[in-house]
């Protein structure tokens, strides 16, 4: 099930800031209790999703008329983040137990008096740091759009084909967060790993803008010259990368023209990635140049 709630960056603390965009109820009150939604306590994790105060209706989890509590749910919270104002995939729960109402915290939880729905092993809880926040989650674009996430804050995406893909996209990245978990690889190895198949499967979707990019631009590399043809000889003729100059935030985002893109050798296109934020093919030319000038004698 997906969850909406307030935008922020940890929710772990009580007094955290929070954007809380179009939610009206939370901006008013200054009250989201999903503030508390990632905060450890002996464990476990205790969730809150605004749900206008009503019990939960368990049958769309599978569960019979009778039961107080599902478990074995996947949760995933979503928000809007103030500078796209879009709504984004912020962390989600494994194996979750949801109860079908509001369930008090014990005496002296670090929770107070705030109520909560959901309750998952703090190992099962998962939240993406704010910058890497970039699964989008679709929205109805018209009015008279229907089967999107509206007003409430719970939506149940798995009965639903227009979530199809976004459903995908999530196992991709769940499925990165447990490879990212289980061993000790280096993290910015990792998320330039990621960075470069995400922009591998921008591409191999937009052939024509490939091939836009290698007639305006040749098959040399646009920082350091290299040919994989003069090198490697008829294997490598028509290869060159295409590099996306912005940052690819998320799927949405839609390339038009051969200057939205540089094509690089392979070597040259990693390094331009080994920046959060890429290298500009002017900063790597000259990091090149900087490179091969003849180091003066002491
Ligand atoms: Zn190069
Ligand atoms: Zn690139």
């Amino acid at each position: 099930m997906l969850c909406r709630l307030v935008w922020a960056e940890e929710y772990k603390s009580k007094d955290e800031p929070i954007f809380a965009g179009n939610m009206k109820y939370p901006a008013a009150h200054d009250l989201a209790l999903e503030r508390l939604n990632f905060a450890d306590e002996n464990g476990a994790v205790r969730g809150f999703v605004e749900n206008r105060g009503q019990n939960f209706d368990l049958r769309k989890l599978g569960a019979r008329e009778s039961n107080d509590a599902v478990s074995g749910v996947t949760i995933i919270f979503c928000a809007v983040d103030e500078r796209s104002r879009k709504l984004r995939v912020v962390g989600w729960y494994e194996n979750a137990t949801v109860y079908h109402k509001l369930q008090k915290p014990k005496k002296g939880s670090i929770r107070g008096n705030w109520e909560y729905y959901f309750e998952a092993s703090s190992k099962d809880a998962h939240l993406i740091p704010g910058t890497a926040r970039d699964l989008v989650v679709p929205r109805k674009t018209r009015t008279t759009d229907k089967g999107f996430i509206g007003q409430r804050c719970v939506f149940y995406p798995a009965d639903n084909p227009n979530y199809e893909r976004f459903l995908k996209s999530f196992e991709l990245l769940r499925n990165d967060e447990l490879v990212r978990g289980s061993d000790d690889i280096d993290q910015s190895e990792f998320q330039e790993g990621q960075r470069a198949s995400r922009e591998t499967r921008y591409f191999a979707r937009n052939p024509k803008l490939v091939k836009a990019a290698k007639i305006h631009y040749g098959t040399s590399c646009l920082a350091c010259g290299f040919n994989f043809a003069e090198f490697y000889g008829d294997i490598g003729e028509e290869f060159i990368e295409v590099h996306h100059k912005r940052q690819m935030a998320d799927d949405k985002v839609r390339l038009k023209t051969v200057a939205d893109v540089d094509v690089l050798c392979a070597n040259c296109h990693r390094m331009v990635h080994r920046r959060a934020v890429p290298l500009t093919l002017a900063e790597l030319k000259a990091l090149i140049r900087e490179q091969q000038k003849p180091r003066k004698r002491a």
